[in-house]
């Protein structure tokens, strides 16, 4: 079994500790994760664009109460440091998916690093105080964002740009000192939407030593039959066809820039299933279009380890 490193679920906000632990009605918990070969995974609260400010804060940090009783009911590490991706049995790493809990200050970065947060995704689709999401209409990135930035930089907390609009990721590679990431995101030149990457953002992103986490969810990797259903419908040999991304990405900006980030619990109908799936479903896909047995464990869980021991705290 290769081990997995995973980089965006979102069953912290949507099951809390007790779906975290084990529910059936999830696609993610704990022993599906570990059947699967799950050994580290991103645990992100994604605050929903109706609470900002306080509310978002707040809302953030009742979540973080529920990864700690998670961590310490189920024995799992917090990955805080380059030396916890060392641990023993399974780790967990906190996210923020939005920045909106930061409310525009500085030092609530300070505040969430100290609880645990090792990662965020700048934006989520609309526009926030740091910058322009994909559905967004505002600034880039905005004053708060830049200084953001170079914050999370020196601390070590890791910058995710999957739902960043372009402009907001451009300007965040220009002044990028460490590797970006792209948590969950796939390749626009085959399914063309705006939470993909463009063959040059991959290639930047790749030249930065950056990592694109390949995701299961169906509306990023083929085009559904209708708009409308753009969000609830499944694909035939979804597996395969993200397997091509994975290949089309890999053939441009070099296999070392592929991890995996399935967005379990954040969509509909993922292609790999549930958590338990990595090995059974999408390990023969990636065979399938000709990745070596070494370069699957890059894909797997190598190329996100490289990564998080360039971007977290010593
Ligand atoms: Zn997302």
């Amino acid at each position: 079994m290769i081990p997995v490193f995973d980089l965006h679920c979102d069953t912290l906000t949507k099951g809390g500790a007790e779906g975290l632990s084990g529910d059936p009605n999830l696609q993610w918990d704990l022993p599906r994760f570990k059947q699967g070969g799950g050994q580290l995974q991103v645990h992100a609260i994604f605050t929903p664009p109706k609470l900002r400010m306080g509310d978002a804060t707040l809302f953030a940090i009742s979540h973080i109460g529920e990864w700690e009783r998670y961590l310490r009911e189920n024995e799992v590490g917090a990955v805080r440091s380059q030396a916890d991706l060392e641990g023993e049995g399974s780790l967990s790493l906190l996210a923020l998916e939005d920045g909106a809990p930061l409310g525009g200050e500085l030092s609530m970065l300070d505040f969430f690093f100290e609880l645990g947060v090792r990662l965020i995704t700048l934006v989520w689709s609309c526009d926030n105080e740091v910058g322009r999401g994909v559905t967004g209409t505002g600034p880039a990135l905005t004053p708060f964002g830049k200084n953001l930035l170079t914050k999370m930089e020196n601390l070590g907390v890791a910058v995710d740009l999957s739902h960043a609009s372009e402009g907001l990721f451009w300007d965040v590679l220009e002044r990028a000192t460490k590797p970006p990431l792209a948590s969950h995101s796939n390749a626009r030149a085959l399914r063309d939407h705006p939470r993909n990457l463009t063959d040059s953002q991959l290639i930047a992103l790749g030249k930065k030593g950056g990592l694109v986490g390949l995701t299961f969810v169906p509306a990023f990797i083929g085009c559904p039959p209708s708009k409308e259903v753009e969000w609830e419908f499944a694909l035939e040999e979804g597996a395969s066809q993200l397997a091509n991304h994975a290949r089309h990405i890999a053939d441009l900006a070099g296999v070392e820039i592929l991890a995996l980030g399935s967005d379990f619990d954040g969509t509909t109908n993922p292609v790999v299933g549930d958590a338990s799936g990595y090995q059974e479903v999408l390990l023969p896909a990636l065979d399938g279009v000709g990745f070596s047995r070494v370069e699957v464990e890059g894909i797997f869980h190598a190329n996100a380890h490289r990564y998080l021991s360039t971007v977290l705290p010593t």
